[in-house]
C-alpha cells in the first residue's frame, strides 16, 4: 500500500510512519516541517490547493492520515484565527484535493477535547460534543465537514480521538519535543534531566483524590497500531465512523510527578500555581468501541512504561 501522511514530521505522526514503514508500506509525508528521519518528503503546506493537486498527480495514494494541526489548547483561546485557519480551512482545502484526485480514505487525528466537560467517566464516543476551546471546536468543525463529504462524495474517513498522547518510540527512535513544550511528561522530565528547575503543577484543588487532574495517558505505539488498524477497516470498506483513544485508566498530576521520580531515580522539584483555564478535573477515555470493532489492544498501557520510555528519549537526546 502507498500512504500520505499529512504532518509526518510531528511527535505522533512521525511514529506513524515509522509503523507504516516496519509493515513494509510505502510512505510519502507532507509537512512543512523536514522530517528528522530519512524518507519521502514534499514540503507543503495543505493550504495550499495547486501543491496537493500536484502531489496528488505524481503518487497513486490508498489513504491519507492527516496530523497536521496546532494542537495549544491556550494559544486557541488567545488565537482562534490561527486554528480555525489552519485546523479547519486548510484542512477543507486538502478533503477537496482528495476528491479531485479520488483519493477517498482519510484517517484523521481528534481529539477527547471535542467533549468539553465530561458530563460522565468514562467517556464515550456519544458523550455529547460540547468543545470548550477553539482547539476543540476545530477538531468537532472537520469532524462535522468530514460527514457531510462522506454523504456528497463519498469520501470515507475514521476519525480517532486521543485522550493525552504521551511516551515515545519503544526503540529510541523517536518522542515529544515541542516548541514550546506544554504538556506535562516531557516537562517533568526537563526538569528531572536539570533542563528546568522545575515542573508546576496547575491547581491542586479538583475534586479529585489527590487534588489534581486526572489525564487517561496513552502512548504513542500504542495510538500508532490504532490507525494501522483503522486504516485497514477503511480499506475494507467499513463505513465512516469515530474511535476514542485511551487506556481507560486515570492517572493524576501527582501520580505521574511519583512515577517519574521512580522511574528517573532523579529528585523533581515542584512549584504549585493556580488551576490552568480550560482543564477539565478529569478525562478517561471508554475505548471500548475501538478494542471491540478494530480489534485495538493497547500493549505499551502501563504509565511506568510510557515514563520510561519518554525518559529514555529525553536522556537518548540531550538537545542542548
Ligand atoms: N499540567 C500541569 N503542569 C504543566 C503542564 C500540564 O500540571 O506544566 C497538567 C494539566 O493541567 C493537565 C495535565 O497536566 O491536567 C495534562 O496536561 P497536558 O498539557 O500534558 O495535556 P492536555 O490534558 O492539556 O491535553
Amino acid at each position: 500500500m502507498r500512504f500520505l501522511v499529512v504532518g509526518g514530521a510531528g511527535y505522533i505522526g512521525s511514529q506513524m510512519v515509522r509503523h507504516l514503514l516496519q509493515a513494509n508500506h510505502e510512505v510519502v509525508v507532507a509537512d512543512t516541517t523536514r522530517p528528522r528521519y530519512d524518507i519521502e518528503w514534499v514540503g507543503l503546506d495543505i493550504a495550499d490547493a495547486d501543491a496537493l493537486d500536484t502531489l496528488f498527480s505524481l503518487y497513486r495514494f490508498d489513504a491519507v492520515f492527516h496530523f497536521a494541526s496546532y494542537i495549544q489548547v491556550g494559544e486557541s483561546v488567545s488565537k482562534p484565527g490561527k486554528y480555525y485557519r489552519n485546523n479547519v480551512a486548510a484542512t477543507l482545502v486538502l478533503l477537496e484535493a482528495m476528491v479531485r484526485a479520488q483519493v477517498m480514505c482519510l484517517i484523521f487525528s481528534s481529539t477527547a477535547a471535542v467533549y468539553g466537560d465530561p458530563q460522565r467517566i468514562p467517556i464515550d464516543e456519544q458523550h455529547p460534543k460540547l468543545a470548550i476551546n477553539p482547539y476543540g471546536r476545530s477538531k468537532w468543525m472537520v469532524e462535522q465537514i468530514l460527514e457531510d463529504f462522506d454523504r456528497a462524495y463519498g469520501l470515507r474517513s475514521v476519525c480517532l480521538r486521543y485522550f493525552n498522547a504521551a511516551g515515545a518510540d519503544p526503540h529510541g527512535e523517536g518522542g515529544e519535543c515541542h516548541e514550546p513544550e506544554t504538556h506535562l511528561i516531557p516537562l517533568i522530565l526537563q526538569a528531572a534531566a536539570g533542563r528546568r528547575e522545575a515542573v508546576t503543577v496547575f491547581g491542586r484543588d479538583y475534586d479529585t483524590p489527590d487534588g489534581t487532574c486526572i489525564r487517561d495517558y496513552v502512548h504513542i505505539a500504542d495510538l500508532a497500531s490504532a490507525h494501522a488498524l483503522a486504516v485497514v477497516y477503511l480499506l475494507e470498506g467499513g463505513a465512516s465512523t469515530a474511535f476514542n483513544l485511551g487506556n481507560g485508566q486515570g492517572f493524576s498530576v501527582q501520580q505521574v510527578i511519583d512515577m517519574a521520580r521512580e522511574v528517573t531515580g532523579r529528585d523533581i522539584q515542584v512549584v504549585d500555581a493556580p488551576r490552568r483555564a480550560g482543564d477539565p478535573p478529569r478525562l478517561v477515555a471508554d475505548a471500548g468501541k475501538a478494542r471491540e470493532v478494530l480489534g485495538w489492544r493497547p500493549v505499551h498501557d502501563s504509565l511506568e512504561e510510557i515514563v520510561r520510555h519518554a525518559w529514555h528519549w529525553e536522556q537518548k537526546y540531550p538537545w542542548h
